[in-house]
């Protein structure tokens, strides 16, 4: 283990890449071959109980107390950073934030549209307008949804193409 110490914060990462492989050296971590992250099939298993193979699903199983994980499955963060406040960073922040950044290429005075306003689609706007959007358009069919996106500065705009879907409040 070199790249974290004893007390260093982490996030743990559903895609870790090795970093060494064909794919990964081509910038396409997304198609690591995972040589040496995973257990392969008939390998003694990492974690067991009683004898039996306890599964970690994904490699983590974040709802466990403790984990065992692989170094390149973890992504060290700042000690200013609040450990209840890192928690969130899960797939939605690195999805909508990797769509906006580096899917769609935003990039400083961009104009760009959100359709979907759930967590992808708020770290999508969280994207933008961390890359230097000028305006962003929130689209969804939910009000409430889009009242989320308003501290992110993006503008919601209600779809009306598709009747919205009733709350629990108002379909009795
Ligand atoms: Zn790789």
């Amino acid at each position: 283990m070199r790249y974290v110490a004893p007390g260093d914060h982490v996030v743990t990462c559903v895609s870790m890449a090795c970093g060494s492989c064909r794919q990964c050296l081509r910038g396409r971590s997304h198609l690591c071959a995972h040589e040496g992250l995973v257990r392969g099939p008939g390998r003694e298993p990492r974690l067991s109980r009683d004898g039996a193979t306890v599964h970690q699903y994904f490699e983590l199983s974040c709802y466990a107390e403790q984990m065992l994980v692989h170094e390149k499955a973890v992504v060290k963060i700042t000690k200013e950073l609040p450990l209840e406040k890192a928690a969130l960073l899960g797939c939605s922040v690195v999805t909508g934030v990797g769509a906006a950044q580096n899917t769609a290429k935003v990039g400083p005075g961009d104009t760009v549209a959100v359709v979907g306003c759930g967590g992808i689609g708020l770290n999508a706007i969280q994207g933008a307008r961390l890359a230097g959007a000028e305006r962003i358009i929130a689209v969804d069919r939910l009000r409430g949804k889009l009242s989320s996106s308003r501290p992110s500065s993006a503008r919601p705009t209600r779809s009306t193409r598709a009747p919205p879907i009733p709350s629990p409040r108002s379909s009795g």
